[in-house]
């Protein structure tokens, strides 16, 4: 891809004329394998941006994202806070499903940047939710899904709001719980971004937000730390099943 090729985020002036851009995007290869590129669906003006890892065979299918049964467990989260797809945004860190949903690779992040940047502009999200390791660490590379999930990190400004990957729930119970106990807290997230837009100082530095009600300790059924541990190596190993199925491959959870 030549500097000319590379999309420019100024170019695309709302959502849905960016939208257009990816649908017909050539930018990097994942362009030769999709079915459909998945720009993203939900409200323009969310404060609330959740960002995966890219699309799964479902999303593929129908251009749209979180559409199989990790959409499903996705929606049942959001719900418990409660929020809808009416209320955030859902989008990929890359807009066209690798193959096999192998992780996607450097350059084809690199190459599908422009259009997560221009969105951040457009909807200026209060908090951004990342799921799955991939996704976080397009914020916080530094970062360890499994010690910084569920932690309200200040990031540019806004929230930033790492959660486990919901296809990784649905491969382990353990994950699972701590994802539902993660999503809880997402209402004292946007709480904290009020606070950061109130007037705290702008940090380039990922901070954790002092939280104004401590975390509750383990509850008799909730994960442990050393079972999410656990659980990334137990997770590696995606069953030929499971990718039939569509849903993202666990690596990157
Ligand atoms: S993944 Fe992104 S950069 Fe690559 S073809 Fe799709 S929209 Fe273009």
């Amino acid at each position: 891809m030549t500097t000319a090729d590379t999309p420019q985020p100024s170019r695309w002036e709302s959502i849905d004329e960016l939208a257009a851009a990816v649908r017909s995007c050539t930018n990097c290869d994942l362009h030769t394998t999709r079915t459909n590129a998945v720009p993203g669906s939900g409200s323009s003006k969310a404060q609330i941006l959740i960002i995966g890892e890219g699309p799964g065979f479902n999303e593929d299918q129908q251009g749209l994202p979180f559409i199989g049964r990790s959409g499903k467990l996705l929606d049942e989260m959001l719900a418990a806070v409660p929020l809808s797809r009416e209320d955030v945004f859902i989008t990929n860190v890359v807009k066209c499903r690798p193959p096999d949903n192998r992780d996607p690779l450097p350059d084809e992040v690199a190459a599908c940047r422009p259009y997560l940047e221009r969105q951040m502009e457009l909807l200026n999200p209060k908090v951004v939710v990342t799921l799955g390791r991939v996704s976080m660490l397009r914020f916080h590379p530094t970062g360890k899904i499994s010690e910084d999930h569920g932690k309200i990190l200040e990031w540019e400004g806004r929230i930033l709001f790492p959660l486990y990957h919901p296809a990784a729930g649905l491969r382990n119970p353990a994950i699972k719980r701590e994802l539902q106990q993660d999503v809880l807290k997402l209402p004292e997230a946007v709480i904290a971004s009020d606070r950061i837009s109130a007037g705290s100082p702008q940090t380039t530095e990922i901070e954790e937000v002092q939280e104004e009600t401590p975390r509750p300790s383990s509850q008799p059924g909730e994960a442990t730390e050393a079972e999410a541990q656990l659980s990334e190596t137990l997770l590696k190993n995606e069953t030929t099943e499971e990718k039939e199925q569509g849903d993202r491959q666990l690596g990157m959870f």
